[in-house]
């Protein structure tokens, strides 16, 4: 079983593709008031969830609310794909400028079960092409997370190791 690490004070990255289960795993081991989701950004800036040409305004705000979490000594957990390096160099820029370690917790599942996860959801109506695109981003993400300053990644591997997986919370002094 995978114990993850993850500082008292931290901003935690999720990372993985649609119906990897990051929402699922953020409400299993986080608080929902330290869960800042896109989703919930894009429906408070655009009443509308889904509604892609509303997150750079919706990531603007949750960037913005992050950064009052982590000036106020809170825990904050970005539940976002999280696949793209620019997305993923903004959470480090947020976690640096308030002098707290920046943490990325992967999930990745195969790419047949996060399709069939996507298909049954009623919430969720973009094609396979979008799925296996970010697939792919996954892949590389591998390759360039190591070098983008998180102070850990955590990687978990399939279904039985993200149900598995429990953080334990480190003091840091
Ligand atoms: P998105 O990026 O689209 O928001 P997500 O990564 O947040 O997706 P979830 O919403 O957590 O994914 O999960 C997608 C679907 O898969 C949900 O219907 C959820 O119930 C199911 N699911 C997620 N994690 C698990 C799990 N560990 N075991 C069984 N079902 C799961
Ligand atoms: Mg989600």
């Amino acid at each position: 079983m995978a114990v993850l690490g993850v500082p008292e004070l931290a901003l935690v990255a999720l990372v993985g593709v649609s119906g990897s289960g990051k929402s699922t795993f953020a409400r299993r081991h986080f608080a929902p008031s330290q869960v800042l989701s896109s989703d919930a950004f894009r429906a408070m800036v655009a009443d509308d969830e889904n509604d892609q040409s509303a997150s750079a305004d919706a990531f603007d705000a949750l960037h913005y609310v992050a950064g009052k979490r982590l000036r106020a000594g809170r825990l904050t957990v970005v539940d976002a794909t999280n696949l793209q390096p620019h997305a993923r160099a903004a959470l480090v820029r947020v976690a640096r400028e308030h002098d707290v370690l920046p943490v990325a917790i992967v999930l990745d599942v195969p790419e047949a079960l996060a399709w069939a996860r996507t298909e049954a959801r009623a919430d969720r109506t973009f094609g396979k092409q979008v799925l296996a695109r970010m697939s792919r981003d996954l892949r590389r993400t591998y390759a360039q997370l190591a070098r983008e300053g998180f102070r850990k990644v955590h990687v978990l591997r399939g279904v039985d190791e993200i149900d598995a997986a429990q953080i334990r919370f480190e003091r840091l002094f």
